[in-house]
């Protein structure tokens, strides 16, 4: 499992949606990429040159921690000449790219929770590296009206106690905005009143247009010197982004802390690297100049065919090589049904119908915007935005929003709420009084459930538990004088008070709090009507995932991660198994022979199986459905999230996958078509999943073994998948009441369940579903 703070991140979308595009390349597809952040030209011959004289020289072995002498003298030698500010060489530190003098220079800048303000649209690494640091970015809106730009009042009143710095990208990736000298001194004049510094990133500073004047922040006066940290690198000016050299200027005290930290993650920038950069910085500057004219004039081609473009519009850059077009106007809109929700739907759009790779704009924080880099060939320039205004023509009105009919209830509490089993009679009475005054009378439901002959009843003021309730379970009559043998209340809002289960064994009484989700109401349930029968000592229940096959019934036991869903499904695909229950079946008695009914009237299942049945997904779409994600904003998968090919951003209404917590109550008879499902059967195989390399793939198991296995709840030889302490006796965490002498019940039971079977110890790490069919009917024949 990865820490938080890795999962707080994404990966850069810009090397994921370059690698995307090479991917489709690889494929033999002609895409054409405008997505890449470096130019597009060769690295100056006499750079390489000075690359390779450094390896000829043998210049090879570690240098200095924050650059070689040379190297950082070229630096101050570079700044007062483009800049005219002076710096000594123990204010320079040279990184591998200017990447790591960021992150460096937060780590070493900002402590826990301190504030750094970032004008939107941003580069997307600022915030994420501010997270790493523990800081908290704080976002100011620069929008398209204000030329991209944050204004002094702005910064102003974002600014707090907290404030630590502020970000100013100039000139601007995604934007290619820029400030002004005097733009910059109305806001240095914010800066020189408050105690904060100033991240200057001026990578882009050389590839200026038109006649723009650049000023470097730190030129604007000694005192903002001392809180500038200037950030700029060989990448951009010299076409050097593989070479990995950046560098950071500032106040040596941060430059000796970014030195500190450097020391301990990269060392330094490579050898040969810094001595080409020695070059690149210090030799001769006309192809800085040459290839920030050839921006020049790819800006004007490409703003100018993009402007043409109805419903586009287009800020003029003063730098960089990127574009950052207003889009808007095509979201809502569809080609082939499918409909464009947002910049990350258009950029999947164009990647597959145009072949063209730009960047979403909301990865930089602006959701109206896609970005387009020109650091591309005028050819490659031409044919994309050809293609790219092509592909947005076909893109019509929707007609009309396709919806599926997905009954879905959000709830506030997601997950299994703890439950205390341990309550006396008192507290019970006592808890069931409060219950009952927070009922009322207006938000009251009530009904009878006939689970496997126990009649239990629910009180409740949440409709949606009412609901899947009535939904869930065969009625049992509803009569006034009818005694239920246990009974359920589930009250939400109730001041005070956290989301918890209690249960009382004795008076058979549930109790769920401030808990609107339905999955621990039905687990409570379940648990309550477990108690209840184990009074009836023939007849039982076991957790397991079961099938039909012919009449004869095989159902799965194990802990987690032995796969059982997926052989379950994978059973389920063959027409000869019928579903019979996915979680629960009581089984009775007649004389040797073990009856296994199924309970509920509907599967409650994650909706996470389409990825193991993606022939579900119709189905969930017409069934009850709780938490599942509507909105791009709640997913939760991890490994999808920030994906390109986001379904929600594609225009699907919900995604099934986006959280775990998202469940559905499934009519059985629709997975197997009518007669496709078997309310009982009878039981003759007990699977026993664990989940190794080395164990063989099916051991028939004794009697006494396998009730040792089941009754410890470990995986039973090779290496078990449950960790220590973790075991679940009988792998049934429905259990309410596990005391010795409830354990006993269930041992003796399944003593006489097997019996009754046969049973087998499966290792799913070694054997697939074909072995289970295999053994089954083999055995059946
Ligand atoms: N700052 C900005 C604004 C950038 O766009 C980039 C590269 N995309 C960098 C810094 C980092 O450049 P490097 O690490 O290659 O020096």
């Amino acid at each position: 499992m990865i820490s938080e703070k890795a999962n707080l991140i994404g990966t850069s979308p810009t090397l994921k949606i370059t690698a995307k595009a090479k991917a489709m390349r690889a494929e033999g597809i002609d895409v054409v990429d405008l997505s890449v952040g470096e130019p597009d030209f060769p690295t100056p011959e006499h750079i390489k040159a000075a690359g390779i004289k450094a390896i000829k020289q043998d210049f090879t072995k570690y240098t200095e921690n924050e650059g070689t002498p040379a190297l950082k003298k070229a630096i101050v030698a570079r700044l007062k000449e483009d800049y005219g500010i002076d710096y000594k060489p123990n204010e320079i530190i040279v990184s591998s790219g200017a990447k790591s003098s960021l992150f460096h220079l937060f780590q070493a800048l900002i402590n826990e929770e301190e504030e750094v303000i970032i004008p939107s649209p941003y580069w997307v690494t600022y915030p994420q590296s501010i997270i790493l640091a523990k800081g908290k970015p704080v976002f100011v809106p620069a929008p398209e009206e204000n030329g991209f730009l944050m204004t002094p009042d702005q910064l102003r009143s974002a600014i707090s106690p907290a404030t630590k710095a502020i970000v100013l990208c100039n000139p601007s990736n995604p934007t290619g905005a820029a400030y002004s000298k005097e733009q910059q001194l109305a806001l240095a004049e914010v800066v020189r009143e408050e105690d904060i510094y100033v991240v200057a990133d001026e990578i882009y500073s050389r590839l200026i247009f038109d006649d723009f004047k650049f000023a470097s922040f730190a030129s604007l006066g000694e005192d903002i010197k001392k809180k500038t940290v200037v950030i700029n690198g060989v990448s951009k000016s010299y076409s050097m982004t593989g070479w990995r050299v950046g560098y950071a200027a500032g106040p040596a005290d941060i430059i000796s802390g970014m030195a500190k930290i450097q020391s301990h993650t990269t060392s330094h920038p490579c050898s040969i690297s810094q001595m080409a950069s020695l070059e690149a910085v210090g030799g001769p500057q006309y192809e800085v100049s040459r290839m920030a004219a050839e921006f020049q004039r790819r800006r004007n081609y490409a703003l100018m065919r993009l402007q043409s473009i109805p419903g586009v519009s287009c800020f003029k850059p003063q730098g960089a090589f990127y574009l950052f077009p207003n889009v808007k106007s095509f979201y809502e809109k569809e080609a082939e049904g499918v409909q464009i929700r947002n910049s990350y739907g258009l950029s999947y759009y164009l990647l597959k119908e145009a072949r063209v790779a730009i960047v979403p704009g909301d990865s930089f924080g602006a959701d109206n915007h896609i970005r387009l880099s020109y650091a591309t060939s005028m050819q490659n320039l031409e044919k994309g935005l050809d293609r790219i205004s092509e592909a947005l023509s076909k893109l019509k009105t929707a007609k009309k929003v396709k919806r599926v009919a997905l009954d879905n209830t959000v709830t506030r509490i997601k997950k299994s709420v703890p439950v205390d089993t341990s309550i006396s009679v008192n507290t019970r009475d006592a808890l069931v009084g409060e219950m009952e005054s927070h009922l009322g009378f207006e938000n009251r439901f009530e009904w009878n459930a006939n689970i496997n002959g126990v009649i239990v009843r629910l009180r409740t003021n949440v409709a949606h538990l009412n609901d899947f309730w009535v939904d869930n379970w065969f009625p049992a009559q509803l009569e006034a004088d009818l005694e239920p043998h246990g009974t359920i209340y589930a009250v939400d809002g109730i001041p005070g008070r956290e989301p918890r289960a209690f249960y009382n064994t004795e008076t058979k009484t549930g109790v769920l709090v401030n808990t609107d989700n339905y999955g621990p109401l039905r687990s409570l349930a379940l648990g309550l009507v477990i108690d209840v029968s184990e009074r009836l000592s023939s007849v039982h229940a076991i957790r397991g995932m079961t099938v039909d096959y012919d009449g004869n019934g095989l159902t799965l036991i194990g802990p987690p991660g032995t796969n059982k869903t997926e052989l379950f499904f994978e059973l389920l695909q063959d027409k000869r198994f019928r579903l019979h229950s996915s979680e629960i079946a009581f089984v009775r008695y007649s004389g040797p022979t073990a009856q296994a009914d199924s309970v509920e009237r509907k599967i409650f299942l994650p909706t996470t199986t389409v990825e193991l049945l993606p022939r579900l997904a119709p189905l969930f779409d017409y069934s009850k459905a709780e938490n599942v994600v509507t909105r791009r904003e709640d997913c939760q998968d991890v490994e999808c999230s920030g994906r390109e090919e986001c379904r929600l951003d594609r225009g699907s209404p919900y995604c099934y996958r986006a959280s775990k917590e998202a469940r559905v109550l499934l009519d059985p008879n629709w997975i197997g078509g009518p007669g496709g499902s078997a309310k009982r059967t009878k039981l003759r195989w007990v699977f026993i999943l664990r989940n190794d390399q080395v164990s063989p793939p099916v051991v028939k198991l004794a009697r006494d073994e396998a009730v040792r296995i089941l009754r410890s709840g470990e995986a039973g030889g090779g290496k078990g998948t449950l960790g220590p302490g973790k075991s679940q006796p009988f792998y049934n965490p429905l259990l309410l009441i596990t005391t010795p002498d409830k354990l006993e019940i269930q041992r003796v039971n399944f003593e006489r369940l097997l019996d009754s079977v046969t049973c087998l110890l499966f290792n799913s790490g070694v054997a697939k579903a074909d072995k289970i069919k295999e053994t089954v009917t083999g055995e059946s024949d």
